[in-house]
């Protein structure tokens, strides 16, 4: 599943591409994969003539916004990618992927396609007069962006102290921090040199400091890594993401340790897989 950094680098190539383009048409393939409105077509009509003036992220949703050049604030168009989602940036004669879900179209013949495996996929549209989570609910109970100055290290100790839940399932909800997800809490766990399975209640205060760090530190080398690999092809690849072949311990299962060469062990928590180094996370 794409995570924040993974969003940030799509959100840094569609505004590579995209910007100051007046969208003239599209296609919705499947139309659940519109959330907002309610049907498809109004999805398109909405998007007809409308230009890109700059794309946002906020946790893994991408905002883009729009203008008119007669009305001029057009709203703005959301997407969220879920597990398999992918936006490709490409000619409109390009043959269709299978799991093609929406096409928009761009002058020059280019087009930005959204193809989606499972489905879970979403794009809303969101009037002017709205604020985006008024529509798009799940912006409601994000948390902070971890680059913010609002993740700081008062924050989180008020958050996690005294709480009798596991770190990981802490890491995992996007209302303590968001972008977050299995790849990035297991690696900066790692770094932080603390147990998945450690309730917060029982972390220090110099623990806690340290996991601030470490996710912010992961997930800068990670869109770092991301953003120089950038072509056209705005790629989000499942679980690997920016992070193929890099990880200290995601995925990485019985095999030795970067820093210690025990085997990596993985655990269930919370309904996910955990991994970590027995040795260097004690
Ligand atoms: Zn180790």
């Amino acid at each position: 599943m794409p995570e924040l950094p993974e969003v940030e680098t799509v959100r840094q190539g569609l505004n590579q591409v995209t910007l100051g383009q007046e969208i003239w048409g599209g296609d919705v393939l499947l139309d659940r994969t519109i959330a907002h409105p309610f049907s498809a077509n109004e999805f398109l009509a909405r998007l007809k003539n409308v230009t890109i003036t700059n794309w946002h992220r906020r946790g893994k949703y991408l905002l883009a916004a729009l203008t008119q050049s007669n009305t001029g604030d057009a709203g703005w168009l959301g997407v969220h990618l879920r597990m398999t989602g992918q936006l490709l940036w490409l000619n409109q004669q390009d043959p269709l992927q299978k799991h093609t879900r929406v096409r928009l179209f761009f002058p020059d013949n280019r087009e930005l396609r959204f193809v989606d495996l499972r489905t879970f996929g979403q794009m809303w549209w969101v009037p002017a007069s709205e604020a985006p989570e008024s529509i798009i609910t799940g912006l409601k109970n994000l948390g902070p962006e971890p680059f913010s100055s609002d993740f700081s290290i008062e924050y989180l100790v008020g958050k996690l102290q005294n709480r009798q839940r596991t770190i990981k399932a802490a890491l995992l909800d996007q209302a303590l921090v968001a972008g977050v997800g299995n790849i990035y809490a297991d690696e900066a766990l790692f770094l932080s040199g603390i147990r998945p399975e450690t309730l917060c209640s029982a972390l220090k205060l110099e623990q806690i400091e340290r996991i601030r760090t470490s996710i912010i530190q992961v997930l800068q080398a990670s869109i770092e890594a991301g953003g120089t690999t950038f072509s056209n092809f705005l790629n989000v690849q499942g679980v690997n993401g920016n992070y193929s072949g890099v990880a200290w311990v995601y995925g990485r299962t019985g095999e030795p340790c970067r820093v210690c060469s025990t085997s990596i062990e993985r655990i269930k928590l919370a309904g996910r897989s955990s991994h970590f180094c027995p040795k260097c996370q004690q």
